[in-house]
């Protein structure tokens, strides 16, 4: 039943850089993603200055597909009150109307599927999510839900078996290696800079192998923050780190677009004399990292001063943070947790919270796993913490759809149930706009129109 992915490098890599160029100057010129036919819809990454695309082509529905889903409960991803008896058209691969079922004309020829008691929403977005070549892992995830990913900061190559996909895929966002300085902390699949220059033919480069973003690992210095988002905005790709040894403030001031990992909040929140220490640590064995963050963690005071200043920073910045709670959860009365590692998780939550209450835009990101998520459920567990942390279960839906399209650049096409969006939509049995668990009674997933889970 499905077209496997085709397409995702430039056969002409040559006429790719000068179309990209070309797109890059103009800025303005608007390319339809689905049309077929010619070269530039086969580019990956970059489709126009406003939106960005996967690397991977997911399968269309054959023939005249057309499909009704009725009576449903829809959440639509931006954030209002759910709807009760609702209807959805889906004609290909798109939403073509959405509506009360009064309101809503189906067509004879429609299959209809009855939506009665579930809730419809639009599928996951997870903007921190690592695989190796591992398709299986990936149609695991699709089945939960997760539609859209993004890898930020490995080797396109960790991609390369999607180009022979035997199961559907969720439409993977890729970044290329992680950009870091020397010595490095993964070498064998990190780019470290030599200078400027360097820095700025890097993101170039990527953008031509179809990076729709770019990811700066820790030892980057702080110099080199500003050539890498001025050549990113020039291809109109949003730029992301993982801080350990810079202040996230310092780093929000340079331009970045978004901060991974609440833990990379720790250096600026912390009382200096910590955070010197933590950062001397780190700088002598980057390994030290693992157990310090939660070391400085436990210490940091939420009620201090630069607490509130970092905060502002973020959110006159408008920046995006995805804090990947799964990866840290430490729990009180777990024999494998150490009280301070509980305490210092308490703490992130917390400080997750504060952002939030104060206007910083938080996205889902499941990290792939964690302590307290089984396989292939990371993502469901980071909802639950995003809740926990003081997002109400709705505001965490509207994270995991609308707020991480807009992240991806992509809120054009994915994000939410409207007129013109792909149909990526989820069936839920039951209501996570009241219980965020019911994320996990998942009963059918649609990617690009076409049921991925039945
Ligand atoms: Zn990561």
């Amino acid at each position: 039943m499905y077209q496997l992915a085709q397409q995702r490098r430039p056969t002409n890599g040559f006429t790719m850089s000068i179309i990209f160029f070309l797109l890059a100057v103009a800025g303005t010129i608007q390319l339809e993603a689905q049309t077929s036919g010619g070269v530039l819809d086969k580019t990956p990454g970059v489709y126009s200055a406003t939106t960005l695309v996967e690397v991977n082509s997911p399968a269309s529905p054959v023939n005249d597909s057309l499909i009704a889903i009725v009576g449903v409960r829809l959440i639509d991803g931006l954030g209002g009150p759910p709807i009760d008896d609702m209807v959805v058209l889906i004609d290909g691969i798109r939403i073509v109307d959405v509506g009360p079922r009064s309101l809503v004309k189906i067509p004879e020829n429609a299959t209809v599927y009855d939506g009665q008691g579930k809730t419809l929403m639009p599928g996951l977005i997870d903007s921190h999510l690592h695989s190796v070549n591992d398709d299986a892992f990936l149609n695991v995830i699709l089945k939960r839900g997760t539609t859209s990913l993004r890898d930020p900061g490995h080797p396109f190559r960790f991609y390369q078996v999607l180009d022979f996909a035997k199961s559907p895929a969720p439409r993977a966002f890729l970044t290329g290696s992680h950009m870091d300085g020397y010595p490095g902390v993964y070498k064998d699949h990190a780019l470290l800079v030599k200078d400027h220059a360097h820095a700025r033919e890097t993101v170039y480069d990527y953008v031509r192998q179809g990076s729709s973003g770019i990811k700066i690992y820790f030892r980057l210095p702080l110099e080199f923050y500003a050539p890498i988002v001025k050549a990113a905005e020039a291809c109109h790709i949003p730029v992301f780190a993982h801080l350990e040894l810079v202040d996230a403030d310092d780093a929000i001031r340079a331009g970045i677009d978004g901060i991974e990992h609440v833990t990379s909040f720790g250096s600026a929140l912390a009382d200096p004399a910590d955070a010197k220490e933590f950062k001397d640590n780190v700088r002598a064995h980057s390994s030290a990292r693992s157990d310090g963050r939660y070391q400085l963690w436990s210490r940091i005071d939420l009620k201090s001063d630069r607490v509130r200043e970092v905060i502002k920073v973020a959110v006159d910045n408008d920046l995006v943070f995805s804090p990947t709670l799964t990866t840290f959860e430490r729990q009180f009365n777990d024999p494998r947790a150490k009280d301070y590692e509980a305490k210092a998780f308490k703490n992130m939550l917390d400080f997750v919270g504060m952002a939030h209450k104060a206007g910083v835009r938080i996205v889902t990101g499941s990290h792939t796993s964690g302590w307290y998520a089984d396989y292939g459920w990371a993502y469901q567990r980071e909802m639950e913490l995003l809740v926990e942390a003081g997002l109400t279960p709705m505001e965490a839906i509207v994270s995991s759809t609308m707020s991480n399209a807009a992240y991806f650049r992509s809120e054009s096409r994915i994000g939410s149930i409207e007129k013109e969006k792909l149909a990526d939509l989820l069936l839920i049995d039951g209501d996570p706009s009241k219980n965020i668990s019911d994320m996990r009674k998942i009963s059918r997933v649609m990617l690009n129109g076409v049921w991925v889970k039945n």
